[in-house]
């Protein structure tokens, strides 16, 4: 089976920059180093982490309460996963007492920062994204209790009057068509809007390799990563949207039970979080097939 791996398939920078923040403190050795939620939505990887003693405390939404040994504190660092959270949970992780680092991904950030000078002049906030992603459970927490997260037209129509001030941005792992369709749909209704599309770099080039996949004759595509990984499930859209037989896995183990035989070009992309070591395995099992 011939196989074409998209050139961005794998860890971005945000991801890439998270781990080796973690991975500094873990291998000076003298530090403990917890993750409030896991530092990056791949459980594979995160399994890797745990044995380097990178330990994931809390939950997948950064919202519950932490229970750390008063003793271990003192010789432990808190690092803030790549997704960010929002201006409370940054509050509390430091009132813990224990070293804190922040490996949110600076994109991520920039979302942040645009909100919060926003909600400073009193402008309503709209976030086109899934109200459950942590990242955006972060975000609406610099809307200054003036937000609202939307991810359809519906959703739009059921907003409470916003006035004249309004911003509008985007989770960093949206589809850029929706974001510029339903952007145009909120400025019928709030012409001013300041609109800023915060999709960012790294989401918009898995999906365009995505779709040259496609132009370079794949039949079927092999998308791997987290199910809880939005832009993963994203890509896995995207493929589907092509018209083409979509398969979204964790790990190669999963590809003996696909029935892949009939298609003898396959496109194989992953998701930002997903690890190289997984990727290789994925794409040396497919080209043994056939
Ligand atoms: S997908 Fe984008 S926003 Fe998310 S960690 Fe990667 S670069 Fe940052």
């Amino acid at each position: 089976m011939k196989v074409i791996r998209a050139n961005s398939a794998g860890f971005c920078w945000g991801v890439d920059r998270a781990i080796n923040i973690a991975r500094e403190y873990a291998q000076k050795g003298n530090k403990a180093v917890y993750t409030d939620g896991p530092l990056i939505h791949n459980r594979q990887m995160m399994d890797v982490l745990e044995k380097e003693k990178i330990k994931e405390v809390g939950d997948y939404q950064s919202k519950s309460e932490l229970h750390i040994d008063e003793q271990e504190k003192e010789d432990s660092v808190m690092v803030v996963r790549a997704h960010g959270i929002s201006p409370e949970r940054r509050k509390y992780l430091k009132s813990l007492g224990m070293q804190f680092r922040d490996a949110t991904c600076p994109d991520v950030g920039i979302i942040a920062g645009k909100i919060k000078q926003h909600a400073r002049k009193g402008y309503k906030t709209v976030i086109f994204g899934d109200p459950k992603h942590p990242e955006v459970i972060g975000l609406m927490g610099y809307a200054n209790n003036n937000g609202h997260v939307i991810q359809s037209k519906e959703d739009i129509d059921a907003l409470p009057d916003l006035g004249n001030d309004v911003c509008m941005v985007s989770q960093s792992t949206m589809f850029m068509h929706e974001f510029e369709e339903l952007a145009a749909y909120l400025q019928e209704s709030y012409p001013e809007t300041q609109v800023f599309n915060t999709i960012c770099g790294a989401t918009r080039d898995r999906q365009t390799d995505l779709v040259k996949l496609v132009d370079e004759g794949a039949e079927a595509i092999v998308v791997i990563g987290g199910h809880h990984s939005a832009n993963t499930r994203k890509l896995a859209k995207l493929a589907k949207m092509q018209n083409k037989p979509t398969f979204h896995i964790e790990t190669a183990d999963e590809i003996d039970a696909l029935d892949l035989d009939v298609f003898e070009v396959v496109g194989v992309t992953a998701g930002a979080s997903t690890p190289d070591f997984i990727i290789d395995q994925v794409c040396s099992k497919l080209e043994a097939r056939g």
